[in-house]
């Protein structure tokens, strides 16, 4: 039944497949049988392989057993999940804080459950896909403005000013091109518009800002940003999603998020696990000067190479080729050459958009970064990249 849309993708050059991994997501990897260097992973700290997350998950699951057995709601609210709460809201500098069991689904609980019929929704063209289905779930009016362009997003607001409620809502750092939004102009417009603020700060958090908060830190707006959501599965080295706000926005939340109320909680072993990632967080601040020195490394290795990284600042590294034919060849010479980064082709970019996407790690080591910029150069010469 589905052969023809199969054939269609791959002559397109857009059909997926799956590589296996067989080891931690280390700055090493064995994928697929062979052993790659690791350039595509969001585990931006290396907390997902860290011993002090492991300990804690084993010795949660000793206590706790594995599944947390109902959803939420019912008997699956453990004191982890309370305590891991607390902390995120204390960590955002926020009232309180709800889980969700991925940030994908925190995105598809959230955005209904705020903005539905007779409100509006104004979004960046560049959001993520969890944003964009959270607002196709919405009985909200969806505008997207043109990427980053809050001239345009303030042109939209002016003409829906009967809606009830307004929400803008935009990714922190964008997961594709690794840029960050610009969180000031939009603080701004969102008071001036008397409109709800969201930023989804899946790769700025453990990221961006003195002390890992994200977006928000980052730009000095503490207490302006009305619900910060974000994800325990990137630089977390953990799994699950979340919201942080004021306490009658989480309380609406519990009472109406759909995502939220009709899931089985995440097990309190994964709760655990990012616990340990936040305390490791709070007290080294050397995993994230890594991350960054990794990060300017890299990008001066390739620029020294004339080699197009798009607008990226921040760990996520786009090198931007194109076509998703050629994009495809060169992720594959690439593994080849001992440097697993994915191609990213559309839908996920836009059409003539397609991309290897790095992203570097506090764990990879000079000569990681070094040998990853040497790749790249190959590739450059036998004419994969322009
Ligand atoms: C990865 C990502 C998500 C989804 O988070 P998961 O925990 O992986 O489901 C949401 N928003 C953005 C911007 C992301 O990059």
């Amino acid at each position: 039944m589905f052969e023809q849309e199969l054939s269609q993708l791959e002559k397109k050059h857009l059909f997926r497949k799956l590589a296996i991994v067989e080891s931690a997501q280390g700055p090493r990897v064995t994928a697929n049988g062979k052993s790659v260097l690791l350039m595509c992973s969001n585990n931006y700290l290396g907390l997902a392989e860290h011993p002090a997350l492991r300990e804690a998950a084993c010795s949660a699951m000793k206590r706790y057993g594995f599944g947390s057995g109902a959803s939420r709601l019912v008997s699956g609210t453990s004191e982890l999940h309370q305590e891991l709460e607390r902390r995120l809201a204390q960590f955002k500098g926020a009232e309180a804080a709800l889980l969700f069991n991925s940030g994908y689904s925190a995105n598809t609980g959230i955005i209904p459950a705020v903005a539905s019929e007779g409100d509006m929704i104004v979004s960046d063209s560049l959001n993520h896909a969890s944003i964009i289905d959270g607002c196709r779930l919405s009985k909200a009016a969806v505008h997207v403005y043109q990427h980053k362009n809050v001239g345009h997003a303030e042109s939209i607001l002016k003409k829906c000013m009967n809606a009830r409620r307004r929400l803008i809502v935009t990714d922190g750092v964008f997961s594709m091109d690794g840029d960050i939004a610009p969180i000031p102009d939009l603080v701004s417009l969102a008071e001036k518009y008397d409109a709800v603020l969201m930023v989804d700060d899946a790769h700025s958090t453990g990221v961006l800002g003195k002390q890992g908060r994200g977006t928000v830190e980052h730009f000095g707006l503490e207490g302006r940003v009305h619900i910060q959501m974000g994800t325990l599965s990137k630089a977390l080295g953990s799994s699950g999603g979340y919201a942080t706000a004021n306490k009658n926005v989480i309380d609406y939340l519990i009472n109406t998020s759909r995502s939220f109320i009709y899931s089985t909680s995440l097990p309190p072993a994964v709760c655990a696990a990012s616990i340990a990632a936040l305390d490791i967080l709070q007290t080294d601040p050397d995993l994230r000067k890594r991350l960054w020195k990794n990060r300017n490394r890299f990008v001066n290795g390739l620029e020294s190479l004339d080699i197009d990284i798009g607008d990226s600042e921040t760990p996520i590294v786009p090198i931007i080729i194109g076509e998703s034919q050629k994009t495809l060849k060169a992720a594959n010479h690439l593994f080849d050459l001992g440097l697993y980064a994915t191609a990213i082709r559309p839908p996920t970019v836009a059409e003539g958009r397609a991309r290897i996407r790095t992203t570097v790690m506090a764990t990879h080591t000079d000569e990681d970064i070094d040998q990853a910029i040497e790749i790249f150069g190959m590739l450059k010469r036998e004419g994969y990249i322009l």
